[in-house]
C-alpha cells in the first residue's frame, strides 16, 4: 500500500492545500494530512479546530485521514507507515525553501522521496499567511477557503 503524509500547518486548510490532497488522493493509497503542532509558534486556530475544518473540507475523499503530530515529520511519517512525503509547489520562492528540506529529509530517514505536485492558476497565489490577514479583518473567504470551511469558521467564531 502506498501511503503518503502531507505535513504542514493548515492554519487554516485554503483551497490550495485542498487541491494537493484531492491530486494526491488519486497517486496514493492514501494521504495523511498531519498537522505540526509547535507549541512555541502562535496559531490563528488551535490544533482541534484545524482538524474540524480539514474534516469539513475533505469529507469527501475517502482515503484521507488527519493527525497531528511534533517532532521529526520523517520519524512520524514512518511511524504512520507512509513511504512518501507529499507537498505542493506554488512558485520559485517555494521550490528554493523545499528543496534543502527534501534532501534533508531523504539523507535522515533512508531514502524517502518527497512528491511534489505544481499547483493549478487559480489556487496558486493563496497562502494560510495571507487568508488569516483578510480573516482578521473581515475580507471575503470565498474563493480561498471552501464553502464547508467557511461555514465551520463562522461557527466557530461565532
Ligand atoms: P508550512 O507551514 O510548512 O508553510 P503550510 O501549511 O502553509 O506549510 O503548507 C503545507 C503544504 O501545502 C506546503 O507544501 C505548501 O507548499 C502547500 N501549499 C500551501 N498553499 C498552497 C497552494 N495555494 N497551492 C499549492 N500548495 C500549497
Amino acid at each position: 500500500m502506498k501511503k503518503a503524509i502531507f505535513p504542514g500547518s493548515f492554519d487554516p486548510i485554503t483551497l490550495g492545500h485542498e487541491e494537493i490532497v484531492r491530486r494526491g488522493a488519486t497517486l496514493f493509497d492514501e494521504v495523511i494530512v498531519a498537522i505540526g503542532v509547535n507549541s512555541a509558534k502562535h496559531s490563528a486556530f488551535d490544533a482541534q479546530e484545524r482538524v474540524a475544518l480539514i474534516h469539513a473540507a475533505l469529507a469527501d475523499v475517502p482515503n484521507m485521514k488527519v493527525e497531528l503530530y511534533e517532532g521529526l515529520t520523517v520519524t512520524f511519517a514512518k511511524q504512520k507507515g507512509c513511504q512518501f512525503l507529499l507537498r505542493g509547489l506554488r512558485n520559485a520562492a517555494d521550490l528554493e525553501y523545499e528543496r534543502p528540506i527534501a534532501l534533508m529529509n531523504r539523507q535522515i530517514s533512508g531514502g524517502m522521496e518527497t512528491v511534489f505536485l505544481i499547483s493549478s492558476g487559480e489556487t496558486s497565489h493563496i497562502s494560510s499567511t495571507l487568508v488569516r490577514e483578510v480573516l482578521k479583518y473581515g475580507g471575503p473567504m470565498e474563493g480561498l477557503l471552501s464553502p464547508a470551511v467557511i461555514h465551520a469558521i463562522q461557527g466557530m467564531r461565532a
